[in-house]
């Protein structure tokens, strides 16, 4: 929850104003400023006070603690204008949620934390658990010191300043500062960190009313003796069977965890070590802790073990049994649309991938679109025009390594670009993300009027992947069917003759008249728009930076916009008529 406190008519507006934006998210504290500040410290995860920082400061001094426990707190000042991340600007989420208020407000977030302002990552961002010397790693990190980095396997983390790296720090010096990537316990102390990667499967068992202390006891002792930490559990995995035994359920909440189970059919056919009669008995397959845990493959690190029953129950059996197997890591494909090409037509998500990743491919001038936005480290494989193929080969191949990647590709990405040839290749190996973006036809669509009010398609003229007749099916067809078409690669060098020909077989079911949008790099610096007609089209003002959009026989020139009814009920430009529902 997060508190709202203000104190005078001004903060009270504004306050209102994000409690109004926030429903059930939001509590507004009343009351004298000082008690309202104590309460929601003490009550909420986050706090909006639209106060001074210099009062809020004083307030809370006595009451912080650390800072992965302290609520994160945000200051707006009496005039709106910036929304200020006082405290817990990581763990507490104040810079995100400075960012959160300034866009409900309109005000400017202010963010101080160092490796925010420098475009780095900031270790507690990577969404994995961190521990250690945090706050030590971080500065060399940002001092550009040498950090040696110690991975066990390739994560797909996003990029690591250069200054992170294997071999950075070369006779090994006990200050050397050290990041570990590991789900191995390893020796602790000053300028040392340990991200822990999500690598651990435990598989659990339980016979009836297993008390959940003996449950979590069992899994912390195996991974103790294992030399393993919990924080690095993907899962607790068990049988169908056992989806609502409180023990188990509450050892995955105690964990931090998520629950998750198999049918008893599949896991009698994950072949295990330690294989026995009593679970065959009881629910149907031989193993359950190491079947579960092995279900999707990795490495046996820890074979089943019984528990210990807990002091008071000495001499009677093992209610629970574990074992922990090692997953290989899951590189990540993310796909991403860059939208027609100006920056706020690229949607927050892109650009939350673009910084995700640590692999960047994609044709030359899109990376040179969006480079600014990458972390400092990245590693940009760049390709030219044409190159597709292999473009998305070695995306894949990269995300199979276990990296993150983005993939980029103008517009939307799936559309006439690389999606299709990078999943056709992708197996079920690697997790792929998809980022829609605003095509352009859409952006087109947007500068033209409402020339896809109704049923629309898109055709592409190149004939380089397509012959000819194919595509000349697919105009008849939009002609017979009356619907609007938009041209995409409509035209270029080599390729003329296409766009005049698509044009006359829609002309023989469309009027001479009926409006046709050219819009040439829309959204773009040089942006050109100008709606023509069927008869008057010069198709030599049309190239491959271009979309042509032809109107259906409903379509009109209203004002100079491009307008399609929507199909019924339509009456004049001025009519009263919203469309039917
Ligand atoms: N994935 C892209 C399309 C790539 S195909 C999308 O979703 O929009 C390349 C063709 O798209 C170009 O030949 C041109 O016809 C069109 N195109 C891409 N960006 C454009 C823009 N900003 N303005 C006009 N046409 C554009």
């Amino acid at each position: 929850m997060i508190g709202l406190i203000s104190a005078t008519a001004a903060g009270a507006a504004a306050r209102d104003r994000l409690a109004a934006a926030w429903p059930g998210r939001a509590v507004v504290y009343e009351g004298p400023v000082r008690e309202a500040v104590h309460r929601a410290f003490a009550e909420c995860e986050q706090l909006v006070c639209f106060l001074a920082t210099g009062a809020v400061v004083r307030l809370l001094a006595p009451l912080l603690s650390d800072k992965s426990a302290d609520p994160g707190v945000v200051c707006v000042d009496e005039a709106g204008r910036h929304a200020v991340a006082l405290l817990g600007g990581h763990a507490g989420g104040a810079n995100a949620l400075a960012e959160a208020v300034g866009e409900v407000l309109g005000a400017a977030p202010v963010v101080t934390t160092a490796t925010d302002a420098a475009g780095l990552l900031g270790l507690d961002m990577l969404g994995l658990p961190v521990e250690g010397d945090v706050a030590g790693v971080s500065r060399a990190m940002l001092d550009g010191a040498p950090v040696e980095l110690r991975a066990d396997a390739v994560w797909p983390l996003p990029a690591l300043p250069p200054n992170v790296a294997p071999g950075s720090v070369p006779a090994d010096p006990a200050d050397a500062a050290v990041l570990h990537v590991t789900d191995r316990l390893v020796e602790s102390g000053a300028r040392r960190a340990v991200v822990r990667p999500a690598s651990l499967a435990v598989g659990v068992g339980a016979s009836r009313g297993a008390p959940v202390d003996e449950v979590v006891g069992l899994v912390h002792d195996a991974l103790r003796e294992a030399g393993l930490s919990p924080l690095s559990i993907a899962e607790l995995v068990t049988v169908d069977a056992k989806a609502g035994e409180p023990g188990i359920v509450a050892a995955a909440a105690r964990l931090g965890v998520p629950l998750r189970t198999y049918a008893a059919e599949a896991l009698a056919g994950v072949e295990v070590p330690n294989p026995s009669g009593a679970p065959l008995a009881a629910v149907g397959t031989p193993s359950v802790a190491e079947a579960a845990a092995l279900a999707e493959g990795g490495e046996l690190l820890v074979p089943k073990r019984k528990s210990t029953p807990p002091p008071g129950s000495e001499g009677r059996a093992a209610m629970a049994t574990c074992a922990v197997v090692r997953r290989a890591p899951r590189g990540r494909l993310a796909v991403v649309g860059l939208g027609p090409g100006a920056r706020d037509l690229l949607t927050p998500r892109a650009r939350e991938e673009l910084r995700r990743a640590s692999v960047l491919v994609g044709l030359d001038q899109y990376v040179d679109q969006i480079g600014d936005l990458l972390r400092p480290g990245t590693t940009v494989l760049e390709s030219g025009l044409g190159a597709e193929e292999e473009r998305a080969r070695t995306a894949v191949a990269e995300a199979r390594e276990g990296r993150a990647v983005a993939l980029i590709g103008s517009g939307d990405a799936g559309v006439y670009a690389m999606a299709s040839p990078a999943l056709a290749e992708a197996g079920a190996d690697i997790d792929v993300v998809g980022v829609p973006g605003v095509t352009a036809a859409l952006a087109a669509a947007a500068v033209l009027g409402a020339p896809l009010g109704h049923d629309h398609v898109s055709i592409s003229l190149s004939d380089l992947h397509t012959p000819w007749e194919v595509i000349e099916r697919r105009v008849r067809a939009a002609a017979e069917a009356d619907i609007v078409v938009t041209f995409y690669n409509p035209r270029s060098r080599g390729r003329a003759w296409q766009l005049p020909e698509a044009l006359s077989i829609l002309a023989e079911r469309r009027d001479p008249a009926t409006p046709v949008g050219v819009v040439r790099n829309a959204s773009r610096p040089d942006e050109s728009v100008r709606v023509t007609s069927l008869a008057a089209l010069d198709p030599a003002t049309v190239d491959m930076m271009t979309v042509v959009t032809v109107g259906n026989t409903a379509t009109r020139q209203i004002a100079g916009r491009m307008v399609t009814p929507r199909g019924y009920r339509w009456q004049s430009a001025a009519g009263t008529g919203e469309g039917g529902r």
